[in-house]
């Protein structure tokens, strides 16, 4: 037996008891006459103690070989601390060991398995296994354990069936690119990992599985912005015979269980927000709402008084920064300057202090008289003290770079509080969204949602005013959630492939088999999927997904431990009948 107990559970109850541990060197402390080993396993630490008049000489030699992180096994005696550890659940005992078992050895750790550790995060990633052993890292995949585990619970005692389906697939549209898998069997194809299991859960529910979901990998080929995945988990969910309200009404239940089960949170019904109006008030349709902050959109105010640059915009909107009048000329040109960054690409920030003693200085003061200010700072919301950041431009753009400075004032103003929660279902989001670059519509969801009912008589005049029946769950300024109601009419759904843009070969070709299904009595049918890794993370007070996914990936896609990608060797290209066009360097 390798051991009677863990590292974190002997405490004054057990003294005299007898015990076996195993576990790994995380200190050793050698005063010569006694030896001090803190023992570690998942579950804690315990302190192991020799000294000159209890224990053998065989002991000491034992102990003075061992290193950090070696695996040892001690049996001994739990005995009463001397100078006892609050900190630590063990901290009133200790083992005074009678045999100490090294069961293998360890070579120096590249960084300290400490809660503080001296690792860098590029040495810990290819370390990954050495970083799991510390506190913050393990814990982290404990959290991300107990709410998988309570999401089973909770959706099973729903009568939801856990279906795995396959991941060598044929390409599902969600907007980005596949990945690619080729076949050796069937020379010069290719599977595609799912970007989702969207179609095969419309499957299975023409398979009249009525409630399906999925604790599931995904994998979709993007540029990787900030803590965004190649692969990532979702919960993913689909239900017939229901229309938005009930899908909508099912999933916040689970939110509202995760949020009390781990939060200790209770809420209400969510509040919820169309996509027009998250837009217009925040310029962005995933808006944080733990604070305000909202736009003010003054295009009609700001217009007509000879600033050449707003009289040429399509939109003037600004917000009004919370007691930061007392940002100096400097941090404003900071500010001008962060805006002016690549990333957001505004071209400049107009802005205008507002004085505690009811005055307004601004950066376009010639232009504008403090009655036009006042009427600004009303639109705004501004109080005395605080400093209105106004900016112009092409509506959608315009409204994505003031949402970002939003964030950025919330950020520095510590408004972004990770204990404070705040969820918001996001509505009658557009079906169709106008992609600039191949000059014609995507679908703004993906192309099996719905569009609504009311709006379907738009859909040939003004296919970009017709709204979908779709919706996302909003967390903290996050999505993590979005579903939809399906078209579940197999004459829709071709029509929907045709103003998307597929030639009705295309369209048989990749969504055929979903076509062919949609003809033998497809129930009416939606649901929704949840970004597990991300919702972890927020529950967890974190926004970072990749500390609660146990072998992440870093931005350029690659896992630096097991250094992949890679290249394969000429056979296995053979057989698959692939050559590389990359020309080596
Ligand atoms: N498949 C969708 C997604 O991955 C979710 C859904 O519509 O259920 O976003």
């Amino acid at each position: 037996m390798f051991r009677t107990n863990t590292c974190g559970e002997l405490t004054q109850a057990n003294i005299n008891e007898k015990v076996t541990l195993s576990g790994w060197v995380s200190t050793l402390r050698d005063k010569g006459f006694m030896v001090w080993i803190d023992l570690r396993d998942r579950y804690g630490i315990t302190q192991i103690i020799l000294d000159e008049d209890r224990s053998s000489k065989e002991l000491f030699e034992t102990a003075r070989k061992l290193g950090r992180e070696f695996v040892i096994q001690v049996s001994g005696t739990v005995i009463e601390r001397a100078s006892k550890n609050p900190n630590i659940p063990t901290g009133e005992i200790e083992i005074l060991a009678d045999s100490i078992t090294i069961l293998n050895e360890s070579a120096l750790p590249p960084f300290t398995i400490d809660d503080n550790t001296d690792g860098g995060e590029d040495i810990r990633m290819k370390y990954r296994y050495l970083d799991i052993r510390r506190n913050p890292v393990k814990n982290k995949l404990i959290f991300r354990s107990k709410v998988a585990q309570e999401v089973r619970k909770y959706l099973d005692a729903q009568d939801f069936v856990e279906v795995e389906t396959p991941v060598l697939i044929k390409s599902t549209p969600e907007g980005a690119r596949d990945f690619v898998v080729p076949s050796r069997m069937n020379p010069g194809e290719f599977y595609a990992l799912p970007q989702s299991p969207q179609t095969f859960k419309q499957l299975l529910m023409v398979g009249g599985l009525d409630k399906y979901f999925q604790i599931v990998k995904c994998f979709r080929d993007e540029d990787l912005r900030a803590d965004r995945q190649p692969e990532f988990t979702q919960i993913d969910c689909e239900m017939s015979f229901v229309e938005q309200e009930d899908i909508m009404n099912v999933f916040e239940g689970l939110a509202k269980h995760l949020l009390h089960t781990f939060k200790g949170l209770e809420f209400g019904d969510f509040p919820r927000m169309t996509f027009a109006d998250a837009m217009r008030r925040y310029g962005n349709d995933k808006p944080d709402i733990r604070f305000g902050m909202e736009f003010g959109e003054i295009t009609d105010l700001a217009k007509g008084h000879d600033f050449k640059i707003f009289d040429e915009q399509e939109l003037i909107v600004g917000i009004a920064a919370e007691g930061c009048n007392s940002y100096t000329r400097k941090d404003i040109d900071k500010l001008i300057e962060w805006v002016q960054r690549p990333q957001i690409a505004a071209t400049g920030l107009v802005w205008v202090r507002c004085n505690e003693d009811g005055t307004y200085k601004s950066s376009v003061d010639k232009f504008y008289t403090q009655e036009d200010l006042a009427a600004w700072a009303e639109r705004m919301n501004a109080k005395a003290g605080d400093l209105l950041l106004v900016m112009s431009g092409n509506t959608n753009k315009v409204r994505a770079q003031l949402s970002a400075l939003r964030m950025e004032i919330a950020e520095r103003l510590g408004l972004r509080k990770p204990d404070e929660f705040a969820p918001l279902w996001v509505v009658d989001f557009p079906l169709l969204e106008w992609d600039e670059e191949s000059e014609r519509y995507h679908a703004m969801h993906h192309p099996f949602t719905s569009p609504k009912p009311e709006d379907m008589e738009l859909i040939d005049s003004n296919p970009g005013e017709v709204r979908a029946n779709a919706y996302d769950l909003v967390l903290n300024g996050n999505e993590i959630g979005g579903g939809s109601i399906r078209i579940f009419d197999k004459n829709i759904q071709a029509r929907m492939f045709e103003l998307l843009g597929f030639t009705a070969e295309q369209a048989e070709a990749q969504f055929g088999f979903l076509m062919n299904a949609f003809k033998y009595g497809a129930p009416p049918h939606g649901g929704l999927a949840f970004g597990f890794d991300r919702f972890v993370s927020i529950l967890d007070g974190s926004e970072t997904i990749r500390d609660y996914i146990a072998f992440p990936k870093n931005n350029s896609g690659r896992d630096v431990m097991i250094d992949a990608p890679a290249a394969i060797d000429q056979t296995q290209m053979d057989e698959l009948f692939i050559q590389s066009n990359v020309v080596e360097k």
